[in-house]
């Protein structure tokens, strides 16, 4: 998708609707694998360069965001891709596979969870 402000200001808006349904603090969203380089070594260490193969990236220690607009190709995809960010912040100890993506879905239907923090 080709990002302009309306768009940027449709992801920031969704990130933060998402953010607040799964409970978590609202991340930094970067939209270019430009930005990406430019951010401190150190926070985009391991998916750096590799970055822009991805739709998107979580750096989870540094509650940041990478959605990779300009390879994604529709408004579902990048749906999907803030949820799916979303869901590794919210569930850091999940990797991908059945649940993870069970999570997803719900997350898109507009489940809410709550905060990590509570629960024992
Ligand atoms: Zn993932």
């Amino acid at each position: 998708m080709k990002i302009d402000p309306d768009l940027k200001l449709q992801i920031l808006e969704k990130v933060g609707i998402y953010s607040s349904r799964f409970s978590i603090p609202e991340p930094h969203v970067l939209l270019t694998t430009r930005e990406v380089l430019e951010m401190p070594k150190e926070i985009t260490t391991g998916r750096r360069t590799s970055a822009h193969k991805y739709y998107g990236v979580s750096y989870l220690q540094h509650n940041l965001v990478f959605i990779n607009v300009k390879k994604i190709p529709d408004e579902k995809t990048l749906e999907n891709t803030i949820v799916h960010e979303l869901i590794h912040m919210r569930f850091p100890y999940l990797s991908h596979g059945k649940r993870f993506n069970k999570l997803v879905r719900r997350g898109l239907h507009g489940k809410t969870f709550p905060s990590y923090q509570k629960r024992k």
